[in-house]
């Protein structure tokens, strides 16, 4: 059975961490299920009729949920008489959930990028392709569905060199297009491959036929072109014309590969099983195991970067120190946590990948994040189509473990004696957010038992119970994440509910340094109230957050005094001074102050600072942020004018315009709280024919003559 699988591939060098990444309806879905197809253990090609056998997976896939499945899966590959194991990471195709991806981002090692052979680069594609770029992911890029009616390899390679990387380069062409497209010729080994069949049973492996001999040299001529401009020892050979090897060629593309110096491109149909078996042996060949991969982390102490190869990085929980680990089974465990999940049939599910030392079912783990002890429960893995428990995983793995209680995406779990801290994920904060009640009172229990799980499955979607009203807000980023998420309240949970208007998190920041002195002195009848702190605030870059820094001396506030003077400040950061919105990325310094041997305690200091903040922020220039969303929509030529007439008038400033095919894409910018009911305008303005998408972007000031309809909108509430 698969255990032996598993046990078949001991050596990390053998594993590939993939993802799978692809705009939407590209074919990441048929391309995944024809890969577990192909490696299926029990399903070897030949042996079972693939359209039944497909039935059969995706029958048990309705019945089991598809919770496991759809985040990591475990298949099995052999290439020139070595095993591999290829863990398949989900990567969302879909609008809004940038955060998704990122996090799959963090824990895959290299990516096939599928694309429509017909349509070429789109703008989810082109979106993801930066984001792993970031991360810097090995990538393949795999052009589908070429045998579909108006599909042109060629074309769809060159928007992949126009819009995405110059240093795309084809290791394989298509034979024949459309109804014809019957097989690859392999550009490395100067072969085709010709299948009989659209089942993928047989390839024939043969010399090039001479009507493709011309084609196949001059894309030969470019690949190695392009391999020797990365490659010395192959630049060499190249240039004294000497005739380069099979393997010197595999060997040069592999290493450019590594260092994301060069993307091949492969032909294939997913859906007529064509080129898929190809892709496989490419992904094993090129893309990066554990061991090739750069961990590139920040010395927090002196802020300078530091790459780490073939180890994993991160801090000492303690000191902050930068420790690194080999990613072998026998090294001090280190795993980290990518993604909360909730299976109706097994229950709270943490996916981890370990980067070193060995997990066991039943033992205790440390969470180094928040200094827990966890137990690990049940731990399971799938297999192609089939779960599994496993007693043990180890470097290299990833699997999800049942039932820890603690932890959150992006936690370190690692062993307590040597505990180390891996670099966490980082998720953007909600930008948008709406009231929301059950149709019926009794589901109230039942609303917020269902909302604690969905935002324990996504960490960028959070619900809260506003204290004032008692209302439950949920929030997001953007409508249409928690128009999805409101859906999934009654189809999984079967809740009605009733929402309210949306409404934009804005936020308060300064633009001006501004001294205050806050006295707060209450001295008739009774016991009295005194302190007096005198402070700066200052504006700090976008993004920095609040800090504190105290620079009293002498003594003129004791000491015992300094945390409950932080503490009121940073109560006070929840609402500001305009609009009662939290302020952020403000710097305020205590410089000095006084206080009174009777009358002064923890608490008033705590008030004084309190007030003390606000009035100190109402002097330094305070200003509104609203968030900007970064707006994609694709529409038809003759509907162009009217959309960005549109956008304009909702203070929308166009970045760029790109044609694609018939329709263009638009790139603009615009605050988020002139974008809602955007989706059903456009439909009016275009007739249907517009397609859009947003996402956050940045936070920007609020023009001067909007705020005061915003903060006139708050108050009135
Ligand atoms: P995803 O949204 O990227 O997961 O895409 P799917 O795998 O669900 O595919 C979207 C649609 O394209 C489905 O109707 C598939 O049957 C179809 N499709 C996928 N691969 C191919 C292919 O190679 N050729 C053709 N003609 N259709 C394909």
């Amino acid at each position: 059975m698969a255990g032996t699988d598993y046990a078949a591939v001991k050596d990390t060098k053998f594993y590939r961490n993939l993802g799978i990444i692809a705009h939407v309806d590209a074919g990441k879905t048929t391309t995944t299920e024809r890969i577990l197809f192909f490696t299926g253990k029990t399903h070897k090609t030949g042996e079972v009729h693939e359209g039944a056998a497909t039935m059969d997976f995706m029958q048990q896939e309705k019945e089991r949920g598809i919770t496991i499945q759809s985040a990591a899966t475990t298949a099995f590959w052999e290439l020139d008489g070595n095993k591999y194991r290829i863990n398949i990471i989900d990567t969302p195709g879909h609008v809004d959930f940038t955060a998704e991806v990122e996090r799959s981002l963090r824990v895959l090692d290299g990516a096939v990028v599928v694309f429509d052979g017909k349509m070429g680069v789109e703008p989810q594609s082109s979106k993801v392709w930066f984001q792993a770029e970031k991360y810097k992911v090995p990538r393949l890029c795999y052009i589908n569905k070429l045998d579909n009616i108006g599909a042109d390899f060629y074309k769809s390679y060159t928007s992949i060199t126009e819009h995405l990387s110059e240093k795309a380069v084809p290791i394989a062409l298509p034979v024949g297009i459309e109804n014809e497209f019957n097989g690859i010729i392999d550009l490395v080994e100067m072969k085709m491959r010709t299948h009989h069949d659209d089942e993928g049973k047989v390839i024939d492996v043969h010399d090039i036929t001479d009507d493709y001999k011309a084609k196949a040299e001059e894309w030969r001529a470019k690949l190695i072109e392009a391999v020797a401009d990365v490659d010395d020892a192959i630049a060499e050979k190249f240039l004294g014309g000497e005739e380069i090897s099979t393997e010197e060629l595999q060997t040069g593309i592999r290493n450019a590969v590594l260092a994301n110096k060069l993307f091949p491109v492969l032909p294939g149909s997913s859906l007529k099983n064509k080129g898929v078996q190809a892709m496989l042996d490419d992904v094993c060949r090129y893309l990066p195991s554990p061991h090739d991969k750069d961990y590139v982390i920040e010395d927090e102490q002196t802020g300078e970067e530091k790459t780490f190869h073939g180890k994993v990085a991160g801090w000492d929980p303690k000191s902050g120190e930068v420790i690194s680990r080999d990613l072998h089974a026998d090294e001090p465990m280190s795993a980290l946590v990518f993604k909360l999940a909730v299976d109706p049939h097994v229950g709270n599910l943490a996916f981890f990948r370990v980067y070193s030392g060995k997990i066991q079912a039943g033992s205790f783990v440390y969470n180094s994040i928040n200094g827990k002890k966890e137990r690990i429960g049940r731990i399971v893995m799938m297999h192609a189509n089939s779960r599994e428990e496993a007693t043990e995983v180890k470097a290299g793995d990833i699997a999800a473990v049942v039932g820890l209680k603690d932890t959150k995406t992006g936690d370190t779990l690692s062993d307590e004696k040597n505990p180390i801290r891996l670099a966490s994920i980082d998720f953007p904060e909600p930008v948008v957010r709406f009231a929301i009640e059950p149709k019926t009172k009794s589901d109230q229990e039942k609303l917020g038992e269902a909302l604690g799980k969905l935002t324990s499955e996504d960490p960028t979607f959070h619900a809260q119970t506003d204290q004032e009203t008692g209302q439950v807000v949920i929030a997001g980023m953007g409508e249409l994440h928690l128009e999805v998420k409101t859906r999934l309240l009654k189809d999984d949970y079967g809740l009605d509910v009733n929402i309210g208007k949306p409404q934009v998190a804005y936020r308060e920041t300064i633009n001006a340094e501004a001294e205050h002195r806050e006295l707060l002195k209450k001295q008739s009848g009774g016991a009295g109230q005194y302190a007096d702190i005198a402070m700066i605030v200052r504006p700090r870059e976008r993004g920095e957050g609040y800090k504190f820094v105290d620079s009293i001396k002498g003594g003129s506030i004791p000491r015992e005094y300094i945390p409950s003077i932080d503490k009121g400040f940073q109560e006070s950061t929840t609402a500001g001074p305009l609009g009662g919105f939290p302020v952020v990325d403000v710097e305020v310094e205590i410089v000095d102050g006084s206080y009174h041997e009777v009358d002064s305690n923890t608490d008033t200091f705590r008030t004084a600072a309190f007030y003390g903040f606000k009035n100190a922020l109402k002097k330094a220039k305070p200003v509104l942020l609203e968030p900007i969303m970064k707006v994609n929509i694709n529409v038809p030529e003759e509907h162009v004018g009217s959309v960005t007439g549109y956008l304009s008038s909702r203070r929308g400033i166009i970045k760029n315009m790109m044609p694609r095919g018939k329709t263009n894409e638009l790139n603009a910018e615009a605050p988020l709280g002139e974008l809602f009911g955007m989706t059903s305008d456009l439909r009016n303005l275009t007739s249907g024919t517009a397609a859009a998408t947003m996402e956050p972007s940045h936070y920007a000031e609020v023009p001067g003559g909007v705020v005061a309809s915003i903060v006139g909108e708050k108050s009135g509430e």
